[in-house]
């Protein structure tokens, strides 16, 4: 009776501030939710906007301050990198693809260069260094470190050795941990880890390139124990990438899913050729890659692709040549 009694004594001044305080509660949570609601829409929308697809153009001089060019060189790797003028060639494809490789940089007004990386010794990523070193030299040649029992014995390794000997290039071996400048853009050696990779593949010189907000991987033909080695080794934050370059042409021997899930990329560029005897990309490895984005770009069927980067706008367009 004393409790109902002392219920009954509550002011209603009391209850009506109760009362406007939980009206005041409700209001302020919807209006909350409907902030936040719009905030994401707005930002996914901006997001949206901020892509531009151009297909079947002439890659023409854009004077985008980040420039990332996959080559279209049919089974092989061959990318062109450019900062604010600065510019490095990741790979050269098959010696057949040295001419395209050399006339592709030769339209971009690109006479030499600061870097060249050699991600790996196949052929498929060395062979057209000498036609290319033939007319655009290197300042800078870089490799990943790999054991000697890895040295390929093949006529391609030994052109590509004189040919870098004869561009008089200082050469440097690389390991995780290793940075550098290309223009503005900060290079960060991700892998190989160690020396002691025990496939060619695996030695792959895995490169982080970041330029203002964007940050790109060049993943050579790094295959799934060597992401593993670098998930649990590197810094994992250094991994997130706007736009990945798929090792290994797509295969499924790549892009592992514990690898992409902290690459989460959101442009994804694979250099393979038409009807390649590898089945590259691997149906498999486009699907996980699907789980993060729908701009996949792939050199057999869209030709050149060139990921452009305006630091003023900070817009990122994607131009590709398409097939003849
Ligand atoms: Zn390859």
């Amino acid at each position: 009776m004393a409790g109902k009694k002392h219920q009954k004594t509550i002011p209603e001044e009391t209850q009506n501030n109760t009362r406007n305080k939980i009206i005041y509660i409700i209001l302020v949570t919807v209006l909350s939710i409907i902030a936040l609601l719009s905030g994401k829409y707005s930002s996914e929308h901006q997001e949206e906007s901020q892509l531009q697809v151009f297909q079947n153009q002439n890659i023409t001089v854009s004077d985008a301050e980040f420039q990332v060019h996959v080559i279209d060189v049919g089974q092989g790797d061959s990318i062109l990198v450019s900062a604010d003028g600065h510019t490095m060639l990741i790979d050269a494809a098959e010696s057949s693809a040295g001419e395209k490789i050399v006339s592709y940089l030769n339209a971009q007004n690109i006479t030499s260069l600061d870097y060249a990386a050699a991600t790996h010794m196949h052929a498929d990523h060395i062979g057209g260094f000498p036609k290319v070193f033939a007319s655009v030299k290197p300042e800078v040649m870089i490799e990943p470190v790999f054991q000697d029992s890895l040295i390929p014995t093949t006529k391609t390794y030994e052109k590509y050795l004189d040919a870098v000997e004869a561009t008089g290039a200082e050469y440097k071996a690389l390991k995780t941990g290793e940075t550098f400048t290309l223009g503005n853009a900060q290079v960060t050696v991700l892998a190989p880890v160690s020396e002691h990779a025990s496939t060619l593949n695996n030695t792959s010189l895995v490169l982080r390139i970041q330029y203002d907000d964007i940050v790109c991987l060049f993943t050579g033909d790094m295959e799934t124990p060597e992401e593993k080695t670098i998930l649990s080794t590197v810094d994992n934050t250094l991994l997130k990438a706007d736009f990945l370059k798929a090792g290994h042409h797509g295969s499924d021997t790549s892009s592992g899913e514990a690898f992409l899930e902290q690459v989460q990329p959101k442009y994804v560029g694979i250099s393979c050729g038409v009807d390649n005897k590898y089945g590259h990309p691997a149906e498999s490895t486009l699907e996980h890659l699907k789980a993060y984005t729908d701009n996949i770009y792939i050199t057999a069927q869209q030709g050149d692709i060139v990921f452009l980067y305006d630091k003023d706008t900070k817009n990122c367009n994607v131009v590709t040549s398409g097939k003849e």
